[in-house]
């Protein structure tokens, strides 16, 4: 028998991100990660970093690596929170605008992340069905909640909506907090930072894991009106007053300035993955129209998990969810054009032998 002190501990189901293998010269394709290294501007900037300066707790206020973000999206400082990551962030702002009686809502097939945290914090949730296309109908928003969560990109569909669709949601929600959470958007989604001067109820998260190649780092934020931010750094301030450290705020500000090395990563990894579409689909794979550094993808006639474990035995490391409704679907992030080669070079073998 357990003692009874066991009783009292919390008892949660985790989150499993994507598998972090060990093995050497594997090709990488399951975690969303980007396949090109940060900015070299970056690199400087570590390599520059005042070693000696870690004596010293970091601006807690995160004061210049906001300006920076606020620069880029040209807001204010005001309008920008820093964190740990967009996990980091996303948790915190659960716990900061989420405290409603009535339940929060978010689709059915969406980050798996968000029940995680629902069930952590205890904060009482729905989920919308997606309709059979995979999209999102504002529609399902109508009712009253305690708040809304959508990533826009969603994941792991892959699919964006527009302005018009967030404008419907933010009509409808005008007593919650509504969070879109923009982890993929700078691949070709629709950023809704120009509304949040718009609805004071409206929050952005981002992150530097993606498009900036900074997974490591640990780099997140949100942008919305003061009042959401001073809240949430009120919170933070209960919390952890130091979330993010030294490093990663000088490794952040310089990857941030550097929009021509962004601009041209992201337009790469936007390539391959229209080539990779193609060719996908030319191997009788229907492939979702992605806006994202992912694909979502499936075969009629063939097993998706079997699929999964065949190529994890070529060393080709990709994505499947035994959950329903997408346990027919693969998800297959965006790598450099050589990984993407091999890994289509992979998919025809498993075609021609299974
Ligand atoms: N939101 C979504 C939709 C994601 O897929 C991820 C990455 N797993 C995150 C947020 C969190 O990313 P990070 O904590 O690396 O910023």
């Amino acid at each position: 028998m357990d003692n009874l002190w066991t009783e009292n501990i919390r008892k949660v189901e985790p989150y499993v991100p994507g598998e972090q293998s060990k093995e050497k010269d594997i090709i990488k394709l399951n975690a969303n990660e980007n396949p090109y290294p940060p900015s070299p501007k970056v690199f400087e900037a570590v390599k520059n970093f005042d070693c000696a300066g870690l004596k010293l707790y970091p601006d807690a206020d995160a004061g210049k690596f906001k300006e920076a973000i606020a620069r880029f999206y040209h807001i204010k400082k005001e309008n920008v929170f820093v964190g740990n990551g967009s996990d980091d962030v996303l948790a915190l702002s659960f716990q900061t605008f989420f405290n409603s009686e009535k339940p929060i809502v978010f689709p059915d097939i969406t980050y798996s992340f968000y029940p995680v945290w629902c069930e952590l914090f205890k904060i009482p949730y729905k989920t919308c069905p997606l309709g059979g296309d995979f999209r999102i109908n504002a529609d399902d928003y109508k009712e009253e909640n305690g708040g809304v969560v959508i990533p826009n990109p969603n994941a792991p569909t892959s699919l964006g909506e527009g302005k018009g669709f967030i404008e419907k949601l933010m009509e409808y929600n005008k007593d919650c907090v509504v969070i879109i959470d923009e982890a993929y958007v700078d691949f070709g989604g629709y950023s809704s930072v120009e509304l949040t001067e718009k609805y004071e109820n409206l929050l952005i998260t981002c992150t530097f894991s993606k498009s900036r190649s900074l997974a490591g780092m640990r780099i997140g934020y949100a942008i919305g009106s003061e009042k959401l931010i001073a809240s949430l750094e009120a919170v933070k301030n209960s919390y952890n007053s130091y979330t993010v450290n030294s490093i990663a705020m000088a490794a952040g500000t310089a990857a941030i300035n550097d929009k021509e090395y962004f601009n041209k990563t992201v337009s790469k990894v936007i390539k391959t993955r229209e080539r990779v579409k193609k060719e996908l689909r030319k191997l009788g794979f229907e492939v979702l129209d992605s806006q994202t550094n992912f694909l979502m993808a499936t075969h009629r006639e063939k097993d998706m998990k079997e699929y999964f474990e065949y190529l994890k035995t070529q060393k080709v490391f990709i994505r499947y969810f035994n959950k329903p409704r997408i346990n027919s679907y693969v998800r297959i992030t965006i790598g450099t054009d050589k990984e993407m080669d091999i890994f289509l070079e992979k998919t025809k073998e498993y075609l021609g032998r299974f």
